[in-house]
């Protein structure tokens, strides 16, 4: 049964690839154990997915998986659903991560990158935010302090992996893959092209919490250095699985408990279209 009362925490993450096994996050450390799995909470937008509540360096953690997508829940709703929740429970922070194609063609599969920047060019995931009537400023859209515990986290675990501190995510609405002239397209507006990243880095922004994410190249996308195959899609995402939660895990334990180093609060406005 759904329930209405969510747990209060600071912190979230949000996992795509590297957070799809069930063990997540007990299987990467043997000391985190979900205090709480599968909580599903009413919200406006309909039943959320399951969350996960955990501890993590004696803090209060919820988890979410955006990875796949539910039969008959539109990935924009879903995602309101998921930051319904994450505002009722005072959640001030979070870390995503997930699997991309390479628009760069200086990007290859298994390169680890951290974004700085997006364009949206999902056609289905518009609408208000979910605390409504706010003006929200897109001209830093990354948590810097996110952003830096990503990237030292990454350095010290993945040290012979090659990582990038900066690229532009463009994100489709999917769930197909992009054509060989709509990656050319897209090569004119970013580095990376994946569907996950929005409305999620903006609907943070909407209820007052810091958004980053790090990325693992997966294929190149259609057109860009040569075709990618099936099996090392698989390989990637199922072999590198660990590595990328352990980063996230890693970075949300370094985050500052306070809300110093970053001016991603004040980049939310009171509306001007009331
Ligand atoms: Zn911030």
């Amino acid at each position: 049964m759904p329930s209405v009362a969510v747990p209060p925490a600071r912190l979230a993450i949000i996992g795509g690839s590297g957070t799809q096994g069930g063990a997540f996050p007990a299987d990467l450390h043997p000391c985190l154990v979900a205090d709480d799995d599968g909580l599903v909470f009413e919200t406006p937008y309909g039943d959320s997915p399951p969350f996960q509540l955990f501890t993590l360096a004696s803090e209060p953690v919820l988890h979410v998986r955006m990875h796949g997508w539910r039969p008959g829940v539109p990935r924009g709703l879903a995602s309101r659903q998921v930051f319904s929740v994450l505002q009722r429970a005072g959640v001030r922070r979070i870390l995503s991560e997930a699997g991309v194609g390479s628009l760069n063609h200086l990007l290859d599969p298994g390169d680890l990158l951290v974004c700085d920047d997006f364009v949206d060019l999902t056609t289905d995931r518009a609408g208000e935010g979910v605390a409504g009537g706010r003006l929200l400023v897109m001209r830093e859209p990354v948590c810097p302090v996110g952003r830096e515990a990503l990237l030292r986290s990454a350095r010290r675990l993945a040290p012979d992996r090659r990582l990038f501190a900066r690229g532009v995510y463009v994100v489709t609405e999917g769930p197909r893959f992009e054509s060989p002239a709509e990656v050319r397209r897209l090569q004119g507006m970013g580095d990376i092209v994946g569907q996950s990243f929005s409305p999620e880095v903006w609907l943070a922004r909407d209820i007052g919490a810091c958004y980053a994410g790090i990325q693992l190249i997966v294929n190149y996308a259609e057109g860009v250095v040569s075709d990618w195959s099936h099996d090392e899609l698989r390989r990637r995402f199922t072999d590198d699985a660990r590595l990328m939660g352990r980063i996230v895990l890693d970075a949300a334990a370094a985050l500052p408990g306070d809300e110093a180093g970053c001016h991603c609060r004040e980049l939310r406005k009171p509306t001007l279209l009331a």
